[in-house]
């Protein structure tokens, strides 16, 4: 695996005669990054892996500074998952100027993009130029951002990248909670308790299957979140997918999403409702 962190070094070690699969991550790996490195290498000649803890997607009182970081360890567990190249830029490589950014015109008053607001544009910034630079065939990303993919995939039709997005499932633990780099500042009693996130989204969507209306379905996941002890809900939606849109009884797709706040970590999980 090599390791590369400037723009001239990576354009100088992308080849132009191999398909490209591209993984963005902002580091502190796990096994839900392992798994989009593992599709990546199912469908194409080359895997190229980003970590960069992006700054513009941080608001000013959110984690950036606090946000998990281990390079050593990131860079063996990339090696042993099978990532051909490594880019792992500053800051003042990605921004060298910051005269440009990408903006989100809809999607992104929802959910996690109404309680972090400029987030997205900050993640579709960085995609965009992570692009640019990276060039891939495909791009991999985790459902677990279920907003983030919809977002990438609007940008990538709107201005018409030629990238392919691959949506990749949600990992997760034994007990449900979906890993994340975050499930670090979670507690050992915390992590049991975040767990029943997943639970409360599995029966919400047997509800809907159930025929239950979108109202109901909404309060009855509310009220079993509301009983997770020292939690408090960010958001509990039901919208449709990917547009984002309001859910209604038309939906073919329901993306039902929600954001827990513990006390040091701000947890996000969904599950996608398909029709028929
Ligand atoms: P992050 O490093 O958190 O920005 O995540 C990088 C990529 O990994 C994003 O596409 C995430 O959606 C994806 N990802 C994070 N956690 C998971 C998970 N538990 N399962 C699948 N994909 C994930």
């Amino acid at each position: 695996m090599k390791i590369v962190s400037t723009v001239e070094e990576l354009r100088h070690t992308l080849p132009t005669d191999q398909t490209i699969g591209f993984v963005p991550t902002m580091g502190y790996l796990h096994e839900g990054h392992m798994s989009l490195v593992e599709n990546a290498r199912r469908e194409n000649d080359l895997v190229v892996m980003s970590i960069f803890v992006n700054p513009t997607q941080f608001g000013p009182n959110e984690d950036l500074d606090r946000y998990p970081r281990d390079f050593e360890r990131d860079e063996k567990l990339a090696r042993e998952a099978g990532v051909d190249l490594l880019f792992y830029p500053t800051t003042e490589t990605m921004y060298p100027l910051d005269m440009a950014r990408v903006t989100v015109r809809k999607g992104a008053d929802v959910l996690c993009g109404a309680s972090r607001l400029g987030h997205f544009d900050g993640v579709l910034t960085i995609v965009s130029k992570l692009f640019n630079l990276v060039q891939p065939t495909r791009a991999y990303f985790g459902l677990k951002d279920a907003q983030q993919v919809a977002l990438i995939e609007g940008y990538v039709r709107d201005y018409f990248v030629p990238v392919e997005i691959r949506r990749c499932p949600i990992i997760r633990e034994e007990t449900g909670l979906a890993k994340s780099s975050r499930n670090v500042y979670l507690s050992d009693t915390e992590k049991e308790d975040a767990s029943q996130i997943f639970k409360a989204l599995t029966t919400a969507r047997e509800t809907l299957e159930a025929g239950h209306d979108l109202e109901e379905v909404k309060q009855r996941l509310t009220e079993r979140l509301h009983e997770i002890p020292n939690s408090q809900i960010d958001y509990v939606e039901l919208v449709d997918y990917p547009t984002l849109a309001d859910a209604s009884s038309d939906s073919k797709e329901i993306l039902m999403a929600v954001a827990v706040q513990f006390e040091r970590a701000r947890l996000i999980d969904n599950v996608i409702w398909k029709k028929g």
